[in-house]
């Protein structure tokens, strides 16, 4: 997934969102649950006031609501439906499935404009998320089905 091609002369600088992609951000975020909006909101200043780790990457929320119509397709990925499977949970149970939801995907999109679900990122990101507040949850950090782009509270 493409969502900003680098120009010449800007590799070194720190991938940006469109005024679009803000706006659906923002709508995303406001679909989560206040304490872990604000919990996103103070990583993700954390992330970008970071000289280094802003030039990683831009942390994005890929999906917050998640409908249980798609909730259900999900869960035949990897069943039913060719793919591997990505979810446990059927229409209704996933915190995603709750609104305002308790639970956000995140992912980062990098200077070239690809989009990365990134291990090493997610992990460092949720430093930043648990420092924020310690009622969030990794999906990185479950012992059985690691779901590292996810985080709950
Ligand atoms: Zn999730």
């Amino acid at each position: 997934m493409v969502l900003n091609k680098a120009r010449p002369g800007v590799d070194r600088a720190a991938p940006r969102l469109s005024g679009v992609q803000l706006k659906v951000q923002a709508a995303r975020l406001g679909q989560a649950m206040p304490s872990l909006a604000a919990a996103y909101a103070q990583a993700l200043a954390r992330w970008l006031g970071d000289p280094v780790l802003r030039l990683a990457g831009r942390p994005i929320i890929t999906e917050c609501y998640r409908s249980p119509e798609r909730q259900d397709e999900l869960y035949k990925q990897g069943r039913s439906k060719p793919g591997p499977v990505v979810t446990y949970k059927r229409g209704g149970e996933s915190k995603h499935n709750q609104l305002p939801a308790p639970a956000l995907d995140v992912a980062f999109l990098l200077p070239d404009g690809e989009v990365s679900w990134s291990g090493l990122l997610l992990g460092k990101f949720a430093r930043l998320m648990k420092a924020a507040d310690a009622r969030v949850h990794w999906g990185g950090d479950w012992p059985r089905f690691k779901d590292r782009p996810h985080f709950e509270v």
